[in-house]
């Protein structure tokens, strides 16, 4: 379908309309230039417009939309020998590119112009490159370059400065959706509005993947549905982003990972489950600002997800399975205890409506600080650095009464822990308990991006243990030479007789804002349930 659709004119060619009229301009005042480069992602239409283009400055009646498709030129486009196509990619082009320049002074056999068109040009190889670069110093005035890559960055600046350049960028969802709606109707296909949808979601900017999903569901005879596309091409349904965030809301944990399970055994490629969740952030951050009796997330909680989320790419390339920071990402948004949904009548809902309230300008220089005061802030609840200050306190206050009891307590719940939290999976599973009294547990690990992102999470870690075993728990992580380190110490000062004494945390822990809401909370449900909601009024 990509070439039965293929444009064969300016006029068809979607999505790039400040380059397409550019290079229209060029044609009607016949200013060519020698050389072109075309830059941006596979699927966007560089290779499209290079050939409609080519077409276009050869054409001998040429129309505002380019090429005529009735002159002897055009109509023998495909066949033309000046027009010489080469695709890099394939076999580095040294032996075309030197072919290239040995042809390169002899005249056009039948058109105007040669042209040539170099796809993927990034993969030339360096006498290549070099050997093109001769010539594009002082190329022939019959002769049209057009390079096409998907890769600037690799594209030798002494090449780039050489040639007009022209950025594609990525297909918007309403351009690949109409345009597949018009393949659709020529091809008569049968296929539900959700459907056309989700197909340019998946394509992620690209007409070429969008109609090739289109080809290989079209086969099927019946209708083409919803389900279908996902279950065939690992895609995530707005009902399933929507159930994320309604575990969220509703504090249950088990379900959230049972269906971030699902997501990762379905293999829903983690850049498109990170795409929908900000859709899905966009539209209720929208509806919480037009509607002030919003029940969802916060807009502070919102906000702050977004940049959590928009993080994750950071943390890619540490060898970390993408699906486990997602998982641990969102956990950081789940309140801190199971027995009420959050943002009913806290603080934290009082403070959302009233940023709700403030003038739009205010909001919008609120969005553009945030990444500055979310770094800073103390109490930040995601994805919190530790204080090394804090790192101290803990291993001295685990010390103060640490035992082999306790040890052994933890560490035979830590087996049973890690296997129940399957989607922590790497962060736990090589993770050791090493240290435990009855406040606080040290956990050990050899990698220090394991323990740094440990350290992260500990409050997500925490709530999830002292839920399970009634503990009211702190913890620490390690990396093996520091706790090595710290043992060494501690050891010293057990022969030495120097006693550890507790200390308060002192800085603001989100912990402890949370401990406050379960009490208030345990207060007010005691409350209720002994005298009704009626006559009941918390203050
Ligand atoms: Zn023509």
């Amino acid at each position: 379908m990509y070439r039965k659709y293929r444009p064969d004119d300016f006029s068809n060619i979607i999505g790039q309309d400040y380059i397409i009229s550019i290079l229209k301009n060029a044609i009607a005042s016949s200013k060519i230039s020698h050389a072109y480069i075309f830059s941006g992602p596979r699927g966007t239409g560089k290779t499209t417009t290079a050939k409609v283009f080519a077409k276009a400055i050869n054409c001998e009646h040429p129309t505002p939309n380019g090429p005529c498709n009735n002159c002897q030129s055009c109509l023998t486009f495909k066949e033309n020998a000046d027009i010489i196509e080469i695709d890099a990619a394939s076999n580095n082009g040294v032996d075309e590119i030197r072919e290239l320049i040995n042809n390169i002074k002899l005249a056009p056999a039948y058109s105007k112009y040669k042209v040539y068109i170099i796809d993927e040009v990034h993969m030339l190889s360096t006498s290549a490159f070099n050997a093109l670069l001769l010539t594009l110093e002082e190329p022939p005035k019959h002769v049209v370059f057009i390079l096409a890559t998907t890769n600037i960055e690799a594209v030798p600046i002494t090449i780039l400065s050489r040639c007009q350049r022209f950025d594609f960028h990525k297909l918007s969802i309403n351009d690949i959706t109409n345009r597949l709606k018009y393949v659709i109707k020529e091809e008569n296909i049968a296929i539900d509005e959700e459907a056309i949808t989700e197909i340019s979601y998946i394509s992620d900017g690209g007409m070429r993947d969008a109609l090739s999903i289109l080809d290989q569901l079209s086969s099927n005879s019946n209708k083409i549905t919803l389900n279908e596309v996902i279950s065939h091409f690992g895609s995530v349904s707005k009902k399933q982003i929507n159930d994320i965030f309604n575990t969220i809301i509703n504090n249950d944990i088990t379900k959230f990972l049972e269906i971030m399970q699902k997501l990762k055994e379905l293999a829903v490629d983690y850049k498109l489950l990170i795409r929908r969740l900000i859709d899905k952030i966009e539209e209720d951050a929208i509806a919480s600002k037009k509607n002030p009796k919003y029940q969802g997330l916060s807009y502070q909680k919102i906000k702050e997800m977004t940049l959590s989320l928009a993080e994750i790419s950071n943390y890619v390339n540490l060898n970390i399975e993408p699906y486990q920071l997602i998982t641990i990402t969102l956990l950081n948004y789940f309140p801190g205890n199971n027995s009420k949904p959050p943002l009913t009548n806290t603080e934290e809902q009082k403070s959302a409506i009233k940023i709700d309230n403030e003038p739009s300008i205010r909001e919008e220089s609120n969005i553009q600080d945030a990444p500055k005061e979310n770094l800073n802030s103390p109490n930040k609840n995601a994805n919190q650095d530790i204080s090394d200050e804090l790192i101290i306190i803990r291993i001295n206050n685990c010390f103060v009464n640490a035992s082999k009891k306790y040890l052994a307590t933890v560490q035979s719940n830590w087996q049973e822990f890690s296997q129940d939290n399957n989607s922590l999976l790497n962060l736990i599973i090589d993770t050791k308990v090493v240290a435990a009294s009855d406040k606080v547990i040290i956990l050990m690990n050899d990698d220090e991006g394991t323990v740094n992102l440990l350290n992260k999470n500990l409050d997500i870690l925490s709530n999830l243990y002292n839920n399970k075993y009634q503990t009211e728990y702190k913890f620490i992580a390690l990396t093996s030479d520091r706790w090595q380190h710290e043992r060494t110490e501690y050891i010293a000062n057990l022969k030495n007789k120097i006693k550890y004494t507790y200390q308060e945390e002192k800085e603001p822990v989100i912990e402890k804002s949370n401990d406050e809401d379960i009490k208030k909370d345990n207060i007010e449900e005691t409350a209720l349930n002994i005298f009704g909601e009626d006559i009941v009024e918390i203050k």
